[in-house]
């Protein structure tokens, strides 16, 4: 799942430059295309028993080879994420439920943005509600997840940054995405897509 994932943010790359070239400083394509493939290079050759091992894996490879604001926290979400896991051998619903909540509670805690800031915590803590909320398999949950989080970054297009690099922008970010949020919904998609089969 996560080799798939890495895959689609890679194919990501230019959807997110064009949109942090519209709110921040146009980087935020290249450092997770970079970080992702990077993933996928350690994914290829990691030894691991528990799925924690792996999104740990995913969570170091991204603070060290994505850079900017997003890299930290992307690497911080899938390493909190990762530890809230435990010794667990399969990734199931009741595992994507901790694994969210606990990798948004640390994304909110180092980054200190709030809901309506236009970072990624719009999509993050609407897909995280979500799949509390959602009852079923992991793809019935993911999907949930990945619904809300699309629209999470959906909303973020009516917000004025309050951080970050498009802070400056002012009322210029209103009509665009915020590009971390858009890139934690593609993230969530694409586990989606490889879960139910969809890739
Ligand atoms: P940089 O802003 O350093 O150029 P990127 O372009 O890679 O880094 O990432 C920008 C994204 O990082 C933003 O779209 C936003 O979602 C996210 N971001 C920036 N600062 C914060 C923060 N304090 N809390 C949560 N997310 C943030
Ligand atoms: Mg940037």
């Amino acid at each position: 799942m996560l080799v798939h994932v890495a895959r689609r943010m890679e194919e990501s790359e230019s959807v997110l430059t064009d949109a942090d070239r519209a709110t921040g400083d146009g980087d935020h394509g290249i450092g997770m295309a970079r970080g992702f493939e990077a993933v996928r290079r350690e994914l290829a050759d990691c030894p691991a028993d528990t799925v924690g091992e792996l999104l740990d894996a995913t969570g170091r490879t991204l603070l060290t080879s994505v850079g900017g604001a997003s890299g930290i926290l992307f690497g911080m979400f899938f390493r909190a994420g990762a530890a809230a896991l435990g010794g667990r051998e399969t990734f199931d619903a009741d595992a994507l439920r901790r694994f969210l909540m606990a990798g948004t509670a640390e994304v909110r805690k180092r980054g200190k943005a709030v809901p309506g800031d236009k970072t990624m915590v719009d999509a993050l803590v609407p897909a995280a509600e979500a799949a509390a909320a959602a009852k079923g398999s992991l793809a019935a949950v993911l999907s949930a997840a990945s619904e809300a989080a699309r629209r999470g970054v959906d909303e973020t297009k009516g917000m004025i940054a309050r951080t970050g690099k498009a802070r400056s922008l002012g009322e210029r970010s209103l009509g665009h995405p915020d590009p971390g949020a858009l890139s934690a919904s593609l993230i969530l998609a694409g586990m989606a897509e490889f879960v139910s089969g969809r890739d």
